[in-house]
């Protein structure tokens, strides 16, 4: 259970001492609460102290990681059930399955498809993260087989190995060991053999269980021998399964430091109906799952998958932004068009898009709101007409034009009166108030 601030106080040495970088040990004790601190900063803390809160700070959904490298992906170390309440973390990762029963031409082409799934939307690349192969065939030399073909032909990509065979998973980590996949497949029947492996290759452990009680029971008994990371499956059949397990399993981790379900989760989402997956996927996504798995990756889905998990996992209390800066769209000449707005990615991708569409060569000056939209930015003060005109003379944008003109959203129309007299020798026009307005507007500058 996360310790308050004053629990913390009373567990330090309470001697101001000042060594941490902080005034007081309650105001190290507060840093600690809120996770923005090591307990390792204070030298003087006793050991069984250090120990309590070692325990306290640690995450209830352990960190784990799927891959290796710079492409690894981060999975665990949630701390909310809602992310209003903080944020969530790390974002779940989109798995594609490819089982070695599949001809390999075909097999291959579906890894093809995850290899060029990439988007990128609102200044982030979005993409499928990881590839399943599935044991289907039984055999383990048809999956050693599938795994050399795939790691050859996705050599960067994260694996999940999934087998319930000790021996095919044994072949299948002596060819990819090094990549650091997920061995999926540990459940009651095959525990032992599927530790010993995770152990030997040093990789995460993918456990099954029918529901969350025999599922804790498990990893406990894995963890006494000696796998540490783990990734759990209870297991559920249907939608409102896949809700009460999850729920149940975050809830215990967070609110209760259940430690035996403290582990990230993942879900099989695959169905006969591609619809009926996406919104299985769609649930998975906003419901605590850390994996999940699909069948094919279909651009139609990805987007609406990739799109999901990319709002889900913002910061709800730090708005997307952009660099404050001057973009140009196209070529534009000193006679081309300024238009300025704030960063809030959301203005930015839109504003632009729209320039773009409109073909007119432009600049758009983006100043640095914190990330508002521009009527929030205005009512909060960040988007004024001293702020807005000092921040085009500083950038000495009006160097490369011909005509001073400075064109405003139609939303601060308001403004424009203010900007004239602090942009003397600028002209300011009020452009439209929606952005999907640009174009025609654009288009009648006479330049
Ligand atoms: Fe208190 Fe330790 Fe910080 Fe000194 S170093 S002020 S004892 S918390």
């Amino acid at each position: 259970m996360a310790l308050s601030g004053i629990e913390i106080f009373k567990l330090l040495p309470k001697t101001n001492c000042k060594k941490c970088g902080h005034p007081t040990c309650l105001a190290f004790a507060m840093k600690l609460a809120q996770r923005q601190e090591s307990v390792d900063l204070c030298p003087d803390i006793s050991e069984d102290s250090r120990r309590i809160l070692g325990d306290a700070a640690a995450p209830p959904v352990r960190p784990t990681a799927l891959g290796f490298g710079s492409g690894a992906v981060k999975m665990g170390e949630e701390t909310v059930l809602f992310r209003h309440e903080k944020k969530f973390v790390n974002p779940c990762a989109l798995a594609v399955e490819v089982k070695d029963t599949l001809p390999e031409d075909e097999a291959l082409r579906i890894v093809n498809d995850v290899l060029t799934s990439g988007i990128d939307r609102i200044g982030q690349r979005l993409e499928i993260d990881a590839i399943v192969v599935t044991n289907a065939s039984d055999d383990p030399a048809v999956f050693e087989g599938l795994v050399r073909a795939v790691a050859a032909k996705a050599p960067d990509i994260p694996l999940i190995l999934s087998t319930g065979d000790p021996a095919a998973a044994e072949a299948a980590l002596k060819i990819v060991a090094d990549k650091k996949p997920l061995l999926y497949g540990a459940d009651d029947s095959n525990a032992e053999l599927m530790a010993k492996l995770a152990v030997a290759y040093d990789v995460v452990l993918g456990v099954r269980a029918k529901g969350p009680e025999a599922l804790s029971a498990l990893t406990e008994k894995i963890r006494a021998l000696g796998v540490e990371d783990m990734v759990i499956d209870p297991g559920p059949a249907g939608a409102a399964e896949i809700l009460r397990d999850n729920t149940l399993i975050r809830r215990a981790a967070v609110k209760k430091n259940f430690k035996p379900l403290g582990y990230p989760v993942i879900t099989f989402a695959q169905r006969d109906d591609q619809m009926l997956e996406t919104l299985i996927a769609s649930l998975c996504i906003a419901k605590y799952s850390s994996i999940v798995v699909l069948s094919g990756a279909e651009r139609w889905r990805n987007l609406a998958l990739f799109t999901l998990r990319q709002n889900i996992y913002t910061d709800p209390q730090a708005p997307m932004q952009v660099e404050q800066k001057i973009y140009n769209i196209g070529e534009p000449s000193e006679d081309a068009p300024l238009i300025v707005t704030t960063n809030f990615s959301l203005t930015y991708f839109i504003v632009s898009g729209e320039v773009e569409n409109s073909r007119v060569a432009s600049r758009i000056a983006i100043m640095d709101c914190e990330g508002m939209s521009v009527l929030t930015a205005w009512a909060a003060g960040k988007f004024t007409a001293p702020r807005i005109a000092r921040f085009i003379e500083e950038s000495g944008v009006g160097d490369n034009l011909k005509n001073r003109e400075l064109i405003i959203p139609g939303y601060v129309a308001i403004l424009s009166g203010a900007l004239e007299e602090k942009l003397p020798g600028w002209k300011i026009t009020v452009g439209p108030r929606e952005a999907n307005a640009l174009p025609a507007f654009l288009k009648t500058l006479n330049r």
